[in-house]
């Protein structure tokens, strides 16, 4: 299968090769040029197998160039108990009839970015062998809190690679920054950046346009690549999980083969919501795709009016992880609904470097419509979310709470009943100091402390990992002017 980018569909590379690029040069994404189907039947196939052998199954479809048995040695690698520590790996938790929520943070990192980040390294590893390309990948990824982690924790002592990460220095919370410096690997930086996740990721981006910067590094021996959510390997693992909830609610006879299930998804970067969407493409019987935002609303006004506008207030929430106001992976949307017009991405994409805002032709509104729906949260909500499901007995992260609000303002709008799932992307202890705020504690001075606390407080079982942060050695401590990252790559390269 071939891979073409959003910004010139001339432009073919193999997946390997679009998995070791991450970005293409135009700075287009890398998008499939068809999408294979899954039939019915391979549903039912796929319902009789482990969640590591529908993963090897289902990214097979996409990377012919890999050989079958190598993709299930990595998804063993990636979704094994050593790792991964619910044994179905993305398991549903029911909350009723018609609803459940996709736990997607049993990984080591305890946020969804590991059912892709576990991965990658593995295809990259593979995709460097396959294209013969000798230099060492230097991973660079902005991160708005766990993509950094979950990237260092899966590249960490992974040959022929170096990965340094760039968080905003006051937008993540403090375990997140805790995972971050304290992580382990000869190969692995972190630096904060000051400023917010759009600016890093914008320095990021820069770095990657550089073609000075990128001959200096050659000539050293690297080349720049990204485990960003705008790589194809991070979006494919993605694509497995709506695959595999079907296949768990039909196991469990919640819904019948064919049936619709809606997913509601929250929102940043658009790469978990766009997985989904190819899922849909491919042929599985997704009906609506609700995208959940926090008051950084820009989704939610865009999928409503079509017009997409970053010209707004930033808001830092107590959902981090979603408080972006540049959607990167809706540039791969764009170009599906535009019916693959790549002139057209280009242009919505200049006039949103330009002047912040675009928008999108009445035939595009439609399709994005017909499938998605738009809703947002705001902080009150969330906090009450949290509060009312922990009286029913189920504790959420305040991502989590984002997605079960704006699902129930979407069913109470339009009445939809329709089986819906929605996705869970971290675990509670990862935002610690919220989710006990929001269920009436109040919270231990200390985010170490206050995992105990709420240990104590909710007879929820702490990820072992999280737990195990005290104590451990922080190593980086690193700051720099959103302008200076270029130079902070220099450095961590010499
Ligand atoms: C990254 C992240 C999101 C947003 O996912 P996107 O793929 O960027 O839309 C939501 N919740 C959590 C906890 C995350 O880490």
């Amino acid at each position: 299968m071939e891979y073409l980018s959003t910004r010139d569909k001339t432009l073919r590379k193999s997946a390997a090769q679009a998995i070791t690029m991450g970005l293409s040069r135009d700075g287009g994404l890398f998008t499939p040029v068809t999408f294979p189907s899954l039939s019915a039947l391979e549903v039912e196939t796929l319902c009789g197998m482990p969640y590591r052998k529908r993963a090897a199954y289902v990214m097979g479809k996409f990377l012919e160039e890999f050989r079958p048995e190598e993709l299930n040695l990595f998804a063993k690698n990636a979704y094994g108990p050593d790792r991964f520590d619910h044994p179905d790996v993305a398991p549903l938790h029911k909350m009723d009839k018609r609803t459940w929520c996709l736990e997607l943070w049993h990984g080591p990192t305890s946020a969804f970015k590991d059912m892709a980040l576990q991965m990658l390294p593995q295809l990259l590893s593979a995709s460097l062998r396959l294209t013969g390309e000798k230099k060492t990948a230097c991973i660079l990824a902005a991160t708005s809190g766990d993509t950094g982690k979950a990237a260092m924790e899966g590249f960490a002592d992974v040959d022929q690679t170096r990965i340094l990460v760039f968080y905003p220095e006051n937008g993540v919370s403090e375990i997140q920054k805790l995972q971050m410096v304290t992580q382990e690997g000869a190969n692995v930086g972190v630096c904060a950046v000051k400023g917010n996740f759009d600016d890093a990721q914008n320095g990021v981006k820069r770095i990657f346009s550089d073609e000075a910067l990128r001959e200096q590094l050659a000539g050293r021996g690297y080349f720049l690549s990204s485990a960003n959510s705008i790589n194809w390997g991070r979006i494919l693992p993605q694509v497995v999980y709506y695959i595999s909830a079907y296949c768990d609610l039909l196991n469990a006879k919640e819904i019948k083969l064919g049936e619709p299930v809606n997913f509601c998804v929250p929102t940043g970067n658009f790469g978990n919501i766009l997985a989904c969407y190819y899922a849909k493409r491919m042929g599985l019987p997704v009906g609506k795709l609700i995208c959940a935002s926090n008051c950084n609303d820009v989704l939610t006004e865009f999928i409503r009016t079509g017009v997409y506008d970053r010209n707004r207030e930033f808001h830092t929430t107590m959902s981090p992880s979603m408080d972006i106001l540049i959607s990167s992976n809706l540039e791969r949307l764009l170009f599906d609904l535009s019916g693959g017009n790549d002139e057209r991405v280009r242009e919505y994409m200049d006039q949103l470097a330009e002047t912040g805002r675009y928008e999108i032709t009445p035939g595009m509104k439609k399709r994005l419509q017909e499938v998605f729906y738009g809703g947002f949260c705001s902080e009150e909500e969330t906090a009450s979310t949290i509060d009312m499901l922990y009286k029913y007995d189920y504790l959420i992260d305040t991502h989590t709470a984002v997605a079960a609000k704006v699902l129930t303002d979407y069913r109470h709008e339009t009445g939809d009943k329709t089986p819906a799932v929605f996705v869970s992307t971290a675990s509670p202890y990862k935002f610690g100091d919220s989710v006990l705020g929001s269920i009436g504690e109040t919270p231990a001075e200390d985010s170490l402390e206050r995992i105990a606390q709420m240990e104590r407080v909710t007879g929820v079982r702490a990820p072992a990992r999280l737990a195990g942060l005290k104590g451990k050695e922080i190593r980086f401590h690193d700051v720099t002017e959103k302008e200076l990252m270029a130079e902070k790559v220099l450095e961590f390269l010499r």
